[in-house]
């Protein structure tokens, strides 16, 4: 899991189906998967976990 504390947009990679998606890492939400459905962050205590793949930081 990786931990992102800078708030960049990462194009994370769903672990289930491979799909790709840009996301904000800073964001204190839930993000899912679009395809699959799958939850792809875990926040705790403010900060946001990211459960999938991180294929590029932009
Ligand atoms: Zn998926």
């Amino acid at each position: 899991m990786i931990e992102n504390k800078k708030g960049r947009f990462l194009e994370i990679v769903c672990p289930r189906c491979k799909n790709a998606q840009i996301v904000f890492g800073k964001s204190a939400t839930r993000i899912k998967c679009v395809r699959c459905n799958k939850l792809l962050t875990k926040v705790t205590g403010g900060k946001t976990k990211i459960k999938a793949m991180v294929k590029k930081v932009l």
